[in-house]
């Protein structure tokens, strides 16, 4: 042979590193996230090829590699099937839960590896490792691994459970809750001394369990408005976990992905949490220092309502309209009616823009995949910090299923669960026309004053149904 499998190999993990950084830089663009995603696919497969082809050299047993390629056929299966039938809506549950099964597989990775060398300290493996001098740092290694994954794994099921509204999203506020995790992180530090010096099985066994509480209150200390921050940094957990594992396996590539997805994440969670004026390290450490926040039964009064007969009138005779979609946005899949109804009133001569807040939505960049999806043209969709000092100078607001992010509460209410978040500042155009179902709150549960000022009217029913409405209505 030309070339040994392990040359060979090596190469093609360079190869599918490089892949994985070129996916990672096309999705920072929504032009350009395809091709990411293409790249990513490519070097996921260039990845796997490489992997399977060194396991079959070491000649490793039938029945091991019959059981993988049995499972990645049945992984496949489930995943395009997933993937194809799965809502917009439902995506970032779906990514929590995956999130989940990363840590998990590092948890058992790692236990693995401890039955195969430090319960087994006769075994060739341990053998090795004990002559490099390599037994400590592979304990180190298990321990680290099986406690990073296992805070990933139930991390990311609550997180699943938060965001498919089979948990409640307000937080969670134990006494001293604080000090419960301090205490979890200080056992953690503790017991890695512990079973590096002395690797006891009982040890793995608490320390899972540690872990695995731990990522359990972590998450569920975290109030609904901050959960985009803590889906993006379970990301990150889940990538520390996958370059844990890549350790133990002793696979270079597993190390360079995790680490990718783990700085990724980190840093992702780092300008969300700027984007929504909060301490990065108050969020990743289960809201610290954050208390509990006031019930928010405040009385503001009566709610107006308009007709869409009545908002087409609006629409028509106005110079400047800013739209700002919400979550109801991509529930309604009002984003065709949506882009219709901007192409008929540009046509007019009216001014349309759209404001898109950081976190509408339940995906960071959720509406902009919508509004590209519905071919509104890039150059009119804008962030909220280059639109919100246009709101005074404009005539209509249509804010169709956010609430959430066009909450004046966050600006003027300290004692609010959102206070301080920057919003949208919808309410100081000349009109507000709210489309919603009912008088529902948001993701984060608090009443939203906007709703009974004096320039909002609400339009209640599905935004998909309303907007078309609109566009009927429209005057010659
Ligand atoms: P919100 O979730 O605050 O509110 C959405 C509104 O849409 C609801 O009040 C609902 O009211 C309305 N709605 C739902 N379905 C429809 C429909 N078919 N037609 C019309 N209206 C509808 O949305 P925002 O986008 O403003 O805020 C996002 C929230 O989600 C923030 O709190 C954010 O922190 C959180 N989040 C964001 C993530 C991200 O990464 N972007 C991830 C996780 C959470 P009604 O029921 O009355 O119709």
């Amino acid at each position: 042979m030309l070339v040994s499998i392990g040359t060979a190999s090596t190469a093609a993990y360079i190869v599918a590193a490089l892949l994985f950084i070129l996916a990672l830089a096309g999705l920072s663009h929504h032009e350009t996230a395809k091709v990411g995603n293409t790249f990513g696919i490519f070097g996921m497969a260039i990845a796997l090829v490489a992997t399977i082809t060194v396991a079959l050299d070491d000649e490793m047993d039938v029945l091991p590699i019959v059981l993988l390629v049995a499972a990645m056929a049945i992984g496949a299966v489930i995943g395009l099937w997933r993937s194809r039938v799965v809502e917009m809506t439902g995506m970032p549950e779906l990514i929590a839960l995956l999130h989940s099964f990363v840590g998990l597989a590092a948890v058992l990775v790692g236990w693995n590896g401890y039955l195969e060398v430090e319960d087994d300290p006769g075994s060739h493996h341990a053998d090795v490792l004990a002559a490099q001098d390599l037994l400590g740092v592979h304990s180190a290694e298990v321990f680290i691994g099986v406690f990073i994954g296992a805070v990933t794994f139930t991390g990311s099921i609550v997180a699943f459970l938060k965001l498919s509204a089979r948990m409640k999203s307000a937080p969670l506020v134990l006494p001293g809750k604080n000090y419960i995790n301090l205490g979890a992180l200080a056992a953690f530090a503790g017991l890695t001394v512990w079973f590096v010096i002395d690797p006891q099985l009982w040890l793995l066994v608490l320390v899972t369990l540690v872990a695995l509480a731990l990522g359990w209150h972590l998450v569920a200390s975290i109030g609904g408005g901050d959960m985009p921050v803590v889906v993006s940094m379970l990301n990150s957990y889940s990538g520390w976990a996958a370059a844990a594992s890549g350790f133990l396996l002793e696979n270079d590539l597993l190390i360079v992905t995790g680490a990718l997805v783990g700085s990724s994440g980190a840093y992702l969670s780092y300008i969300m949490c700027q984007a929504m004026n909060r301490s990065f390290i108050s969020v990743i450490a289960g809201g610290f220092g954050i208390e509990a926040p006031s019930s928010g039964d405040t009385d503001y009064g009566e709610h107006k309502e308009i007709q869409s007969v009545d908002a087409a009138d609006l629409l028509a005779d106005a110079r400047s309209v800013i739209i700002t979609p919400g979550y109801g946005m991509a529930v309604a899949q009002a984003q065709y009616p949506v882009a219709e109804l901007t192409a008929k009133l540009r046509e007019r001569g009216v001014d349309v823009r759209f404001g898109i807040h950081p976190v509408a939505g339940r995906l960071p960049g959720h509406m902009n995949v919508l509004l590209a999806e519905a071919k509104v043209p890039y150059d009119i969709v804008l962030e909220m910090d280059e639109i919100n000092d246009d709101f005074p100078s404009t005539d209509v607001v249509l804010v169709i299923g956010a609430n959430d992010t066009v909450n004046p509460a966050a600006a003027e209410d300290p004692t609010s669960p959102i206070a301080g978040m920057p919003v949208l500042e919808v309410w100081n155009a000349s009109e507000v026309i709210v489309f919603k179902r009912s008088m529902a709150t948001g993701y984060a549960g608090v009443q939203n004053p906007l709703f009974f000022r004096d320039n909002s009217r609400m339009l209640f029913g599905d935004a998909k149904v309303k907007v078309d409405e609109i566009i009927h209505n429209l005057p010659d």
